[in-house]
């Protein structure tokens, strides 16, 4: 079994093994059963400072542990449950697992980002939605940041923003997530109401060899910071950059150097181990 997550996605079914239009309809079948059976699960994985590796919050990634076809990713299920209007049951489910687990972290100061995709957020009962469902998982605003994903496929940015605007009244923290991706641009920067950027991966890869893209990061972490905003890069891998990252100004991060996507019970070993020290840092650096 998968004691901890790969580096790589090699784990994982890919489209060679048989990933057609029946198996993508069984799948669909089987989602309200693998969600009563917690086959449907959250790996986390921690978000830390750059500078000394204390643990600022944690991501939750969902999988699907299918009994013949081992761990699916998110990539490989979340766009053919959205096509078959099925994603409010998901993360409904998401929303549950994610404020469950809260109640472990949030006394710690930890918040748990649990990713929504942009499609739903605009809904008119999105507020209520998302209140509904936390608070069924027994957490608490206070614990959670609400991380948009799709940020591209909003349908309307102004009902979008009353709800995050309440939302963030209500004591959610709102991230956007994968930005520099040409998905999430700087007009949603602009219009909608957030707490937290995250610089996509495939930004970070560029600003190794990119002195323009260098650049784009140094002045969002100058914007961010001058809106209040709290600014994360992903993707993490090397020291490198870390490094390059941390001297463009950007603060925080997470990545495979700073820790992998995990289970639970292991994440929280990490931060009570790590929370007994006086700053909380991880052992990295
Ligand atoms: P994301 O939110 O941008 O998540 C980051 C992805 O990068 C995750 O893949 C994570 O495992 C992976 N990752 C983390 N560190 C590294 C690293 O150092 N290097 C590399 N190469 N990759 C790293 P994952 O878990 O497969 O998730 C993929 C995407 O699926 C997520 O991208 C997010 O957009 C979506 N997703 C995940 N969970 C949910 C969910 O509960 N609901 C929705 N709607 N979407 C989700
Ligand atoms: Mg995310
Ligand atoms: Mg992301
Ligand atoms: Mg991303």
């Amino acid at each position: 079994d998968k004691a901890s997550e790969r580096p790589t996605h090699i784990a994982y079914v890919s489209e060679q093994d048989g990933f057609d239009a029946n198996w993508q309809l069984s799948l669909l079948a089987s989602l309200d059963q693998a969600i009563a059976k917690e086959q449907i699960y959250l790996a986390f994985q921690p978000q830390t400072r750059l500078d000394d590796g204390a643990i600022v919050g944690v991501e939750a990634l969902v999988r699907w542990r299918h009994p013949e076809r081992g761990v699916i990713s998110p990539s490989q299920f979340i766009p053919q449950i959205e096509r078959a209007g099925r994603l409010k049951p998901l993360t409904a489910h998401t929303l549950r697992l994610g404020a469950r687990a809260a109640q472990k972290t949030g006394p710690h100061d930890i918040r748990v980002s649990v990713n929504v995709s942009a499609t739903i957020i605009s809904d008119d009962d999105f507020v209520a939605f998302v209140q509904e469902n936390i608070k069924a998982g027994g957490g608490h605003p206070g614990w959670i940041t609400i991380e948009i994903t799709e940020t591209a496929r909003i349908p309307s940015i102004e009902r979008a923003s009353r709800n995050l605007l309440a939302l963030q009244r209500l004591g959610y923290h709102v991230a956007l997530d994968d930005f520099g991706t040409g998905e999430a641009n700087l007009s949603l920067l602009v219009s909608l109401p957030c707490d937290e950027l995250k610089i996509d991966r495939s930004f970070v890869v560029l600003a190794q060899h990119s002195e323009r893209a260098r650049m784009v990061i140094s002045g969002l972490s100058r914007t961010t910071h001058l809106a209040g905003m709290r600014l994360i890069a992903e993707g993490i891998e090397t020291d490198e950059d870390r490094e390059m990252l941390l001297n463009l100004g950007c603060e925080m991060g997470q990545g495979y150097l700073l820790g992998k996507p995990q289970f639970l019970p292991q994440f929280l070993q990490l931060l009570t181990a790590v929370v007994d020290t006086p700053d909380r840092k991880l052992s990295l650096y």
